[in-house]
């Protein structure tokens, strides 16, 4: 992060070479402007967050709120779910004032910021019913499996865990996310004509091209493939139909069929399964380890164990993350060029240079950074990949 910062400030005066021709330097820094207060914000919230993570081992709340709990609900299965539910209140109020800075402040400041605190309180509540009543259907049968299958619990527990990832996947864009943006189908018919073209001449099925409401928080851009099987949906923020002519609007499409044409949501999807069985099976093999538990001033009681496991798999994922990061990046550039052998690089390329121009998006960029953290590569060699000029 600090390299980042430093690319970053070093190239403040001066619009890239590449890019001289299609960003003003005003654009330029406040893309840079905007990037650093990103990432100090970011920073201080690592730093904050890990200081709260250390607090409930170091100053044994943890294990305190566990004792406290057995006394108000004696049930083996209920008093595990009360406590990962209260850890979790706790942890989303202390990430509260972190949010609304992020969303009334830095946002604000740099006008993406379409949000008000109406919107604001009703994602809020919605999201906390949601994550409630995700706690119960998950967490209750976890322990229970806990309980009744010691030793061998994690297997039935991953298997649980799958069904219910899919079902929330697949629940997803008809149920869940309209709780939170008003989708509507695309009115364009040029558009939907090319968009049907590309989607069939891929070979694919698609309940829809569905258009949301993104405008009503923020005025940032993006596209994106949703659900599984049928109820496979393809979604614009209309804040990107704005930026975007329609021929590259159907470049950023085609970007999208990209993925789903060469598996990379099947790939994904298939990663996460594995990923998270190593998990089930690593955490299977912690609760017959009472010592792991101990070492950290805790007794390893189900609701104990359970968090532990969340709160490592969140760790471990760190390390993991510039492999991810380099696959995602590799599917990215295959994404493109399907997109540029159907419409053309032109259309992508512009469009590509719109959506940073429109999302302020960093034109600098620090390659051992972006190894670690970019799920998508950097613009320029994203350009370059591309046959199409990008000085003219
Ligand atoms: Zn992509």
């Amino acid at each position: 992060m600090f390299r980042q910062r430093k690319a970053m400030l070093a190239h403040r005066h001066a619009v890239p070479a590449a890019f001289s021709a299609f960003f003003s330097i005003e654009e330029h820094q406040k893309a840079v402007d905007y990037g650093r207060a990103r990432l100090q914000l970011g920073m201080a919230r690592m730093w904050f967050q890990g200081f709260v993570l250390a607090s409930w081992f170091y100053f044994g709340f943890l294990s305190d709120l566990d004792t406290i709990l057995f006394d108000y609900v004696p049930s083996s299965l209920w008093q595990p779910v009360a406590l990962i539910g209260i850890v979790s209140v706790v942890d989303g109020m202390l990430s509260l004032p972190w949010s609304l800075y992020s969303q009334f402040v830095l946002e604000e400041r740099f006008g993406f910021n379409r949000s008000n605190w109406k919107i604001f309180s009703g994602d809020l509540a919605k999201g906390s019913v949601i994550g409630a009543i995700f706690l119960v259907i998950l967490g209750a049968p976890l322990v229970w499996l806990m309980n009744t299958l010691p030793g061998v619990w994690w297997i039935p527990a991953f298997v649980f865990y799958t069904l219910f990832q899919f079902l929330i996947i697949w629940l997803w864009p008809t149920v869940i996310a309209p709780l939170f943006n008003k989708f509507s189908p695309l009115d364009h018919a040029e558009l939907a004509l090319g968009i049907k073209q590309l989607v069939e001449g891929a070979g694919f099925q698609s309940s829809g091209v569905y258009v949301m409401d993104a405008s009503k928080r923020s005025s940032h851009g993006n596209a994106y493939f949703t659900g599984l099987g049928r109820a496979k949906r393809i979604v614009f923020f209309d804040t990107l139909l704005q930026k975007l002519r329609p021929e590259q609007t159907l470049a950023v499409l085609a970007h999208e069929v990209g993925h789903l044409a060469h598996g990379h949501i099947k790939k994904g999807l298939v990663l996460s399964l594995f990923m998270s069985a190593v998990a089930f099976f690593a955490l299977g093999w912690l609760t017959l380890r009472p010592d792991f538990f101990m070492e950290l001033g805790l007794s390893p009681t189900h609701g104990v164990v359970l968090l532990v496991a969340m709160w490592l798999g969140g760790l471990l994922s760190v390390p993991l993350a510039p492999l991810m990061s380099w696959c995602s990046r590799r599917h990215e550039f295959q994404a493109d060029r399907y997109a540029i052998e159907r419409t053309s690089p032109e259309a992508l390329g512009t469009a590509l240079l719109e959506l940073y121009r429109g999302n302020a998006g960093s034109l600098v960029v620090d390659p051992l950074y972006a190894a670690w953290t970019y799920s998508h590569p950097p613009l320029t060699e994203r350009l370059a990949a591309m046959p199409y000029p990008t000085k003219d």
